[in-house]
């Protein structure tokens, strides 16, 4: 069986004393590619350090919302040269976080560091790994308002000119919003990226949600450190876990987890675009 974990932070430092032994228990379960997004430009460098030592790791490069500040027109130059090299997937983690920076200021600034990275994904024809948190976890609001109407003009002239991005824009990671704007989202081409919450006994409408969505368009994520899945909740979360995801996703869906497991980095290949 082989697993894919498309969001998995191995350069955190809570992997520092064994992060060798977390990705080879990884490959160990069948995880044939894990893909590490930056949230900053120094980690987006460690990502690609990780990318370039290990066959099964890729690298995303990007600016996290949370961390929108530290980009500038100063050193923008240097996260497009780092989005060159050969093991980028996709760009990210980007996006909005109305959760953690209230401030309208602050998030109208989010907005344009985010429209800059959109810019740096569509020159090198890369799809986004994006990042959205609604204030007090809403699962609707302004947040995916403002990520919709801030994509739009792009996705009139992606669709215009023909260019990929228009088909395949990206993946909404750790998607927690409502049915309707998870609909919308796979209507402009984008993927859901399922995470741990998903087996917690009380998220029930969010596994409504995962239950009316196309398989097709469903990834597995850890988000590794955070977000471990039942059994291991509250603890230190591993690419190795991912096969827990794939369990419930398959209930869900009422398939085997063999099943959800080759669909899954099906998906993922086709999103990003590693091959075999
Ligand atoms: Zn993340």
């Amino acid at each position: 069986m082989q697993l894919t974990d498309t969001h998995c932070h191995l350069y955190w430092k809570k992997f520092d004393e064994d992060r060798e032994a977390v990705i080879q228990r990884a490959i160990d379960v069948g995880v044939k590619h894990m893909l590490v997004p930056g949230t900053t430009i120094e980690t987006s460098k460690e990502a690609i350090e990780l990318a370039e030592k290990y066959e099964q790791v890729y690298a995303a490069v990007g600016v996290h919302p949370t961390d929108a500040e530290t980009l500038s027109e100063k050193n923008i130059d240097i996260l497009f040269n780092l989005a060159e090299h050969e093991k980028i997937a996709a760009i990210g983690e980007v996006g909005l976080d109305y959760y953690w920076v209230k401030e309208p200021e602050k998030q109208k600034h989010q907005r344009g560091v985010l429209s800059s990275q959109v810019q740096i994904a569509e020159a090198l024809n890369k799809p986004m790994v994006i990042h959205l948190r609604e204030a007090n976890d809403a699962t609707m609001g302004p947040v995916f308002d403002d990520l919709f109407s801030l994509l739009e003009p792009w996705f009139d002239k992606w669709i215009h000119l023909n260019h990929p991005l228009g088909l395949k824009p990206g993946v909404l990671h750790s998607f927690n919003g409502d049915l309707s704007l998870a609909t919308k989202a796979v209507e402009l081409g984008f993927y859901i990226g399922v995470t741990g919450p998903v087996t917690y006994p009380k998220n029930e409408t969010h596994r409504k949600m995962i239950k009316n969505l196309p398989l097709n368009r469903l990834l597995i994520e850890t988000d590794a450190p955070f977000l471990a899945p039942v059994p291991f909740r509250g603890k230190r979360n591993e690419p190795a876990f991912v096969h827990h995801i794939a369990d419930k996703i398959a209930e869900i869906h009422s398939k085997s987890p063999a099943e959800i497991a080759e669909i899954t980095t099906a998906n993922a290949a086709r999103l990003f675009a590693w091959g075999d």
